[in-house]
């Protein structure tokens, strides 16, 4: 068993294995990483291989401190404009789920920017990832420890059932507190721009330095980053998305699994005909039936969102219907991972 507790023998002994160029998988805010020695090459190319992620797609820098960030981002090389919205980013939001894209150091290995001259980076708000980083080199890289393109864990146990095997150790922090991962801001290249919906709404970006662009309407068509493959974040069980006055009209299958947002619309559902009744036999199998918030809280929905569907990808149903979630607050990355689950195979 090579689950850990983050107790201080354990983090030190997870820190060993990265110095010597292994991977660790640990729990931050948002999902579970896959952490290996940014600085160490072979560590990083470990990592592509455990997932089989293909190079091409760019890995996210974790730091555990303001103090590090000059060793991997050349900020000094940014227009001032630029400067002054990074230095206030950084104070409001990190520590926190938030990428920023930028000039990257030379030190850093091309491998893990996939030979882009900027890097992602960022500041995880979880006391076991900070401690773990900071008992290493001070930069972990640390991609979502699922094989690539699968859906992200939220959980020691996602991790074990999918990479057990490749990482020395897993550190076992409980849930995720966020669920979905960070938000990737690029900072790189003059005006702000979101390339992935994330654990930071977008709203209090721009409460703190105003508007900024994207993310591109069409992940297909606007290639910038890799994480916005429109088969991403995906079960290996088919998933439909529905509007919620759609989902309430769905008829019941017994082969079928149901997600809806919050209790209401699961109710507006059981109320129409055909519907499994409290106490008939369908009725309890609610296995297949569940809700991302009882009272429709976006945060909650997100916390829940990845163990819902590791949940129903597992008890083997022949689709699942999932309803789409308010666009508002977290809710926009709720609906990016929706959709990239429903998207039709690419890469998988
Ligand atoms: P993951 O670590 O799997 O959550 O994904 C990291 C995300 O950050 C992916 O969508 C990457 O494509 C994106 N990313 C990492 N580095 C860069 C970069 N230099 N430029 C643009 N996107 C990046
Ligand atoms: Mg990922």
């Amino acid at each position: 068993m090579n689950i850990l507790a983050p107790s201080d023998e354990g983090l030190r002994r997870a820190a060993e294995a990265l110095a010597a160029g292994l991977l660790v998988a640990f729990p931050t805010e948002t999902v579970y990483g896959l952490g290996g020695d940014g600085f160490n090459r072979r560590a990083l190319a470990r990592i592509f291989a455990a997932k089989g992620r293909p190079r091409f797609d760019p890995l996210i820098i974790h730091i555990a401190g303001l103090d590090s960030l000059e060793r991997i981002a050349a900020t000094a090389s940014l227009e001032l404009r630029v400067r002054n919205k990074l230095d206030i980013l950084c104070a409001r939001l990190w520590p926190g789920p938030l990428t920023l894209i930028l000039p990257k150091q030379p030190e850093v290995p091309d491998l893990a920017t996939s030979g882009l001259p900027t890097v992602a980076v960022r500041f995880p708000d979880h006391r076991v990832a900070q401690r773990l980083i900071r008992l290493s080199t001070g930069a972990v890289a640390a991609p979502s420890a699922n094989p690539f393109g699968y859906l992200s864990p939220t959980r020691a146990k996602h991790v074990q059932e999918q990479l057990g095997d490749q990482v020395a150790f897993i550190i076992d922090g409980g849930p995720c507190g966020i669920g979905v991962e960070s938000t990737v801001l690029d900072m790189s290249a003059g005006s702000p721009r979101i390339l992935r919906p994330g654990g930071t709404p977008r709203e209090r970006i721009e409460e703190i330095i105003g508007a900024v662009e994207g993310p591109p309407v069409d992940p297909v068509r606007i290639f910038h980053s890799p994480g916005q493959l429109t088969s991403h974040y995906a079960p290996r069980t088919g998933l439909t998305l529905h509007r919620r006055e759609e989902m309430i009209r769905l008829p019941y299958e017994l082969s079928e699994a149901y997600l809806f947002f919050d209790r209401s619309s699961r109710d507006a559902w059981v109320q129409g005909p055909g519907r499994p009744c409290d106490g008939e036999p369908g009725w309890t199998e609610t296995s297949r039936i569940h809700w991302l918030s009882e009272k429709g809280n976006l945060d909650e929905a997100a916390a829940r969102l990845f163990d819902m569907l590791h949940e129903l990808d597992r008890i083997g149903v022949s689709v699942i219907r999932a309803e789409w979630v308010p666009e508002a607050g977290l809710g926009a990355a709720i609906n990016d991972r929706l959709s990239r689950a429903a998207a039709p195979t690419q890469i998988r």
